[in-house]
């Protein structure tokens, strides 16, 4: 998928509508359009990166804000005290669809551990 394919740069530069809920200079916070809790919301850098793994190898400090802006999320939606979850999903036989680097952040209903 090229940079100008990437469903997730589309809504970055606005081609593709999204429900914003947060924006910063670098990344940018949205519902996903089939929530599976409460509060689903996905966290993404601006700048297109295809997984974690390569961000974290390319931009460090861009990774640790998306992880404080997921949590901001969370804190706006009123679940930082009832917790949490940041998920990954990295692959696509672990599910990764969208290879546009996103924080799915869920929270809102009780969320067991193993994932149900
Ligand atoms: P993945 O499976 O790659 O971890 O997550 C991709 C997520 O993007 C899925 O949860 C899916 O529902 C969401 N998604 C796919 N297309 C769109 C879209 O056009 N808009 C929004 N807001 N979310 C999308
Ligand atoms: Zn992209």
């Amino acid at each position: 998928v090229t940079v100008q394919d990437c469903l997730f740069c589309k809504i970055v530069t606005g081609d593709v509508p999204a429900t914003v809920v947060r924006e910063s200079a670098r990344t940018l916070a949205f519902r996903d359009i089939n929530p599976q809790a409460p509060t689903h919301v996905l966290v993404i850098p601006k700048d297109h990166h295809p997984t974690i793994a390569a961000l974290a190898k390319t931009d460090a400090e861009l990774l640790a804000e998306l992880v404080r802006e997921a949590h901001a999320v969370a804190a706006g939606d009123g679940v930082d005290e009832s917790g949490y979850r940041v998920v990954f999903n990295t692959g696509s036989g672990a599910g990764q669809t969208v290879f546009h680097v996103h924080a799915h952040v869920l929270g809102g209903r009780g969320l067991g551990w193993p994932p149900g």
